[in-house]
C-alpha cells in the first residue's frame, strides 16, 4: 500500500514539474491537500468515486454532474480536452457532443476507437455557458487530471485545445505556435492540435489537425510495435 501511495506521489511530483507556472502556483494547495496517504486512489473506480464529491470550485455549483473520464484504464494513449459541454454534462461522458462526434471520426481516421485510448478534461465540471475555464479553475481542478495520469501511466498525451495546450505544455505559448510538436517530459510525449470545437467552426484547420494525428498515429503504432 505504502508503494503504491509512494509511486502515486512521485509521479504527481513529476507532473507538477511538468506543469507551467500558471498551473502550479493554484495546483500546490489542491495537490498538498489531496496527495495525503488516505486519500490517494488506487484505481481510476476511486479516484472517480472522489471526484463525484468534489466542490472545490465554483464550476460545480451549475454543473449537473463531475464528468471524470472515459476509456481504456492502460492506455498508452491519452486525450486531453479543456472541459464538459453541454451534452457531456448531461451524459457524464467527455466528448459525446458535436465536438466529440468529430473527436470519434478522428480516432477512426488513425485507426483507433475511443475504447483503446482514454478521454479526459482539464476540468471536470462544464463551465456555464461552455466559457472558457479560467486559469485558477484549471488550476483547481488539475490534481485529479494528474492522479488519472498516474494511474494511466499513458506514453503520448495529446492535448486538445489551448487550454490543454497551456495547462500541461506551455502556458506562454498559443495553441498555434505549440501545436504538431512534441514536447517528451520524464516518459511521457505531449503533443498539442486544435480542438475538435475548433474544427467544427473553422474547417480550415482541419489539415492541420490531420498532419498532427498522422504524427500522434505513426508515434503510438512505434509503441506498440516496442510492446510486441
Ligand atoms: S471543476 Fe474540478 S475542482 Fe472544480 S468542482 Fe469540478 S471536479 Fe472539483
Amino acid at each position: 500500500m505504502e508503494i503504491v501511495y509512494g509511486v502515486i506521489r512521485m509521479s504527481e511530483k513529476i507532473l507538477f514539474d511538468l506543469l507551467a507556472p500558471s498551473s502550479r502556483r493554484f495546483l500546490t494547495p489542491v495537490l498538498s491537500r489531496q496527495t495525503g496517504a488516505e486519500s490517494c486512489p488506487e484505481t481510476l473506480d476511486e479516484l472517480a468515486a472522489k471526484t463525484a464529491d468534489c466542490v472545490c470550485c465554483a464550476l460545480r455549483n451549475s454543473a449537473s454532474q463531475v464528468v471524470f473520464g472515459q476509456g481504456n484504464p492502460h492506455a498508452a494513449l491519452m486525450f486531453v480536452g479543456e472541459g464538459p459541454g453541454a451534452e457531456e454534462d448531461k451524459q457524464g461522458q467527455p466528448f459525446v457532443g458535436a465536438a466529440g462526434q468529430l473527436l470519434d471520426k478522428i480516432l477512426t481516421a488513425i485507426d483507433l476507437s475511443r475504447e483503446e485510448v482514454y478521454i479526459a478534461n482539464i476540468v471536470k465540471c462544464r463551465p456555464p455557458e461552455n466559457r472558457t475555464p479560467s486559469v485558477k479553475e484549471a488550476g483547481t481542478c488539475l490534481p485529479y487530471l494528474t492522479q488519472q495520469i498516474a494511474l494511466i501511466q499513458p506514453k503520448i498525451i495529446v492535448c486538445l485545445g489551448s487550454v490543454a495546450a497551456q495547462t500541461l505544455i506551455d502556458s506562454k505559448q498559443k495553441i498555434s505556435q505549440m501545436r504538431g510538436t512534441w514536447h517528451e517530459k520524464n516518459g511521457i510525449r505531449y503533443i498539442a492540435t486544435f480542438h475538435p470545437a475548433a474544427l467544427l467552426r473553422d474547417p480550415s484547420r482541419k489539415r492541420p489537425v490531420w498532419e498532427d494525428m498522422k504524427k500522434v498515429r505513426d508515434a503510438y503504432q512505434e509503441i506498440l510495435g516496442r510492446r510486441v
